[in-house]
């Protein structure tokens, strides 16, 4: 598990992709590390409710975070 202190604030500096009413997705377009594993990701999912169901099976490798609030961060990578 990683710090999740600046995850919002790093989401300023990613790409905006998709947005419902369940997640938020990000495009990483500065290869901006991820805090899990301090490789660059590909993109970042923000979960906004618990029983959100996601459909990654074109997601080969990703980390996941929570923080406080109970918010699941997706860092997939290539
Ligand atoms: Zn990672």
């Amino acid at each position: 598990m990683g710090s999740v202190d600046n995850i919002d604030e790093m989401k300023s500096y990613l790409t905006p992709r998709q947005e419902n009413e369940a997640t938020a997705s990000y495009q990483n377009t500065t290869a901006i590390a991820c805090p899990v594993c301090e490789e660059s990701f590909d993109s970042l999912v923000v979960c906004k409710r618990n029983e959100t169901s996601l459909s990654l099976d074109t997601v080969m490798n990703l980390c996941t975070v929570t923080n406080d609030d109970g918010r699941l961060f997706l860092f997939t990578h290539e």
